[in-house]
């Protein structure tokens, strides 16, 4: 699956890097939030999105400061790589599947 990049609308955000990366299904709607500080979210277009297979390397890309979440559940996310908070658990009423 690839891995989509996301960016918070409004860059104010204090919890969590500006962007990030979430490993998504091609038929999988836009977050429009994000996991860990529920601020507005947008998909970035970059490079990374348009891989086919999984071929993003996640520590690279942590050392560019990039962290990545891996979707472990309904409403939780698993870190890979980066700064960010190592599990996001959300309220899973709240996420469409
Ligand atoms: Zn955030």
């Amino acid at each position: 699956m690839p891995v989509y990049e996301y960016e918070h609308i409004w860059d104010d955000c204090e919890l969590c890097d500006y962007r990030f990366g979430v490993v998504q299904a091609v038929d999988e709607a836009p977050l429009e939030f994000c996991p860990s500080c529920g601020l507005n979210v947008r998909r970035v277009v970059s490079q990374i999105s348009v891989v086919k297979s999984y071929t993003f390397d996640a520590d690279k890309a942590a050392k560019k400061g990039f962290t990545t979440w891996k979707k472990s559940g309904i409403g939780t996310w698993e870190k890979i790589a980066g700064s960010g908070v190592d599990m996001i658990v959300g309220d899973p009423d709240s996420v469409k599947e």
